[in-house]
């Protein structure tokens, strides 16, 4: 059976979407870059599988942020995912506090979640819900219910033994273009959404995708769709960290090689280092930078 793969699936006569997508390799990759305490590592396993059935939902290319701030113990948390289905994450807190509450809602403080999603080619957009419900899952149906107006279930789960760590989710949706899209019980939603409701964890975590779709769908009429595999891969590059420094003033940088050596710029997901010294300055202000792929990583 293979995890890391997000499955979608259409209710014909119900309009209404699913997806189910479960994380394993892609999820310890996350939680290897860093020393999370389990409850971080719990919130990243859950924002990575929201992050990818969210990105499942995108009709364009593009990536979608998942970003939650507060002025609590954890600050901020964000996983963002392209429509390839590759996610990166990362998450910062209170390190001194010596144990973090183990409650989603004592973790955040004025807590909102923003979702940012920016198409390849095309504007911005940004949404915004307060971190208000007692689990990260109620936020983003709450979300949705707020910013769209369409009715959404959504489950997440994560799971972590001595050998290894699973994220799982769940996500029903009423089709945006479905002409009875606030009328939840006239399109079998809540129908749909208890039956999902009845999943239990062993069985999401250990059973084989179609086993879980059979048993929570057996009696109604479920088009599936050939599965993607979700990775965890950061985009960042020595190129694209050259082109950030390319909008800073040339005496500017070169001060900072002066005084520090070298511009050394970290990846704020997955902390990997770039060093530019004097001559890579000079040539990505000649732009001739990008040519120069004898120092990539
Ligand atoms: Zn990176």
């Amino acid at each position: 059976m293979s995890f890391d793969q997000l499955h979608r699936y259409l209710f014909n006569q119900a309009h209404v979407r699913g997806e189910l997508v479960r994380l394993e390799s892609s999820y310890q990759s996350i939680l290897d870059s860093y020393a999370y305490p389990p409850v971080i590592q719990q919130l990243l396993g859950e924002l990575m599988a929201a992050t990818s059935m969210l990105t499942a939902t995108l009709k364009f290319e593009g990536d979608i942020a998942l970003q939650l701030q507060s002025d609590g113990p954890v600050n901020y948390a964000v996983v963002n995912g392209t429509h390839h289905q590759q996610l990166r994450g990362v998450a910062r807190w209170d390190e001194s506090l010596a144990e973090l509450p183990s409650d989603f809602s004592q973790l955040f403080q004025k807590g909102v979640l923003v979702i940012t999603i920016t198409p390849t080619d095309g504007e911005r957009y940004q949404g915004m819900v307060a971190l208000d419900k007692p689990t990260l899952a109620e936020c983003i149906e709450s979300y949705f219910q707020q910013s769209e107006q369409l009715a959404t279930k959504v489950i997440l789960r994560t799971q972590q033994t001595a050998n290894n760590a699973k994220a799982c989710g769940m996500f029903l949706q009423i089709l945006p273009t479905s002409s009875q899209a606030t009328d939840t019980a006239d399109t079998g939603f809540e129908h749909l959404a208890s039956l999902t409701d009845t999943i239990k964890n062993e069985e999401l975590f250990n059973l084989p995708a179609e086993d879980i779709l059979y048993r929570l769908y057996h009696q109604e009429e479920i088009e599936v769709y050939a599965p993607a595999d979700v990775i965890f891969k950061c985009t960042c590059s020595r190129e694209r960290s050259a082109n950030a420094l390319a909008a800073v003033e040339k005496s500017e940088l070169l001060d900072i090689v002066a005084t520090e050596g070298a511009i050394k710029m970290n990846c704020q997901y997955c902390h990997t280092e770039y060093r530019f010294d004097e001559i890579d300055v000079h040539s990505i202000h000649a732009g001739t930078f990008a040519m120069d792929t004898s120092q990539n990583q």
